[in-house]
């Protein structure tokens, strides 16, 4: 027997009122994008479950994919029977002896959506009991907390039969916050900020900051595939590459050395809040983590966060290096993360940046630079890119015609 599709439970998301359809448009629109992988695969939400099916792809390869989206409490694979008593005894039966091994305690929870069917559940639970007893004498029925438990349904086109709950990963639909603008790097924080701005629910869109010929293509390519991985927890997610080279090299030749890192950062955060603006966003996500560098200390963040008051959301702020590392290897980010690919903060950073700018001094040196006319052409020349759960072999080959040009 083959399992034909998962059947996924929403759990807590059915309590959540009048937003219930939103929550669920969203978390099918998810799943069908992180499962886009998968061309077989079709997938079904109806008010209360939702269906994937599976025509022949590998159930297991499914699972793993479903257990990293976001807003699925749990899901269990399942058989598709005929709807006839015969054919569910068979069917009951067989899986029974392929799972039960000496000492296991069972028991059938049967519902029907399906009225008409000729046996309510109760009778169901009893029939199908019966079936499994005459294939195998000795196992026991256990009401409270069996071993397995046979989950039948009766539904309009079909029975479905389960045995097997997988958890899924909790935490909300990605959509259902709204928007926020994630600064992602290369490195090793952002993309995890990332990850945990998704699992509450927040769309995010990738901002990055390339400096070309300074940073290579492979350092772009880097910050995609990261964007790729994040895409597995809730579906597509908008790239927005910056032009940034011409404000690195303006603060580089008009402001002292010292200063670069925080006028850099700065830039940065006034770009990020005007592409927020403009794209509808109401937050900007990134990667600072305190104490980690010289550019997150308690001063710095003051200095770089005067520049707006959209609030800005720190999800790895509190983190040890060490706590990061460890979600960005469950996450599958860690060994993009660490490609030796040159960001532009790094080819620019000074060797001993300023731990306690002053906002003061800071604003000064800003008068030396055209900042508006700077941010206005940063955001004007943005290359905005929709990364997918696949792969798109043209994307490399837009990236080869780019450098040959
Ligand atoms: P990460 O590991 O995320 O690169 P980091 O520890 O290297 O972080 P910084 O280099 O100080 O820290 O960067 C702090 C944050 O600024 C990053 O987490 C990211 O959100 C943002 N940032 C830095 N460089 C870029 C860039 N090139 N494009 C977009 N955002 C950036
Ligand atoms: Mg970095």
């Amino acid at each position: 027997m083959q399992y034909s599709e998962i059947m996924i439970r929403y759990g807590e998301l059915s309590t959540k009122g009048k937003n219930r359809m939103r929550f669920i448009n969203k978390l099918r629109k998810n799943i069908q994008e992180a499962l886009a992988i998968y061309p077989e695969v079709t997938v079904y939400f109806d008010r209360d479950r939702g269906h994937v099916y599976l025509h022949g792809a590998d159930y297991q390869e499914v699972s793993e994919s479903l257990k990293k989206i976001f807003g699925i409490q749990n899901f269990a694979p399942s058989y598709r029977i005929e709807k006839t008593v015969p054919a569910l005894k068979e069917a009951v039966q067989t899986i029974m002896q392929n799972i039960y091994k000496e000492g296991m305690t069972f028991k059938v929870a049967a519902r029907r959506s399906d009225h008409s069917f000729e046996l309510d559940s109760r009778d169901l639970n009893q029939v199908l009991g019966d079936a499994v007893f005459d294939v195998l004498p000795n196992v026991q029925v256990q009401m409270k907390k069996p071993d397995i438990t046979l989950r039948v349904e009766i539904r309009s086109d079909a029975a479905y039969i389960s045995h097997e709950e997988i958890r899924g990963a909790g935490g909300l639909p990605v959509g259902t916050a709204g928007k926020g603008m994630l600064m992602l790097s290369g490195g090793i924080d952002s993309p995890v900020a990332g990850y945990l701005a998704l699992k509450r629910g927040v769309d995010i869109e990738a901002v990055h900051f390339a400096s070309p010929p300074y940073t290579s293509p492979g350092a772009l390519k880097k910050a995609q595939d990261l964007t790729r991985k994040l895409t597995a927890f809730g579906g597509n997610i908008t790239f927005i590459e910056v032009p940034f080279t011409e404000i690195q090299e303006e603060i580089k030749e008009k402001a002292p050395e010292a200063y670069l890192m925080t006028l850099t950062r700065r830039f940065m955060m006034r770009i990020t809040d005007r592409i927020r603006e403009e794209r509808g966003g109401l937050v900007i996500i990134n990667g600072e983590s305190l104490g980690q560098v010289a550019s997150q200390t308690m001063e710095s963040m003051q200095a770089i966060n005067a520049v707006t008051n959209t609030p800005v959301i720190r999800p790895v702020v509190t983190m040890d290096k060490l706590e990061i590392i460890e979600i960005a290897e469950k996450i599958d980010t860690f060994n993009i993360s660490i490609q030796p690919f040159e960001d532009c903060c790094t080819i620019f950073a000074p060797d001993r940046p300023k731990t306690n700018p002053k906002i003061k001094n800071v604003e000064q040196y800003e008068q030396r630079l055209d900042v508006e006319g700077l941010v206005e052409r940063a955001v004007a020349g943005v290359r905005i890119l929709e990364i997918t759960a696949l792969e798109d072999e043209s994307d490399d080959l837009s990236r080869l015609i780019d450098n040959l040009l």
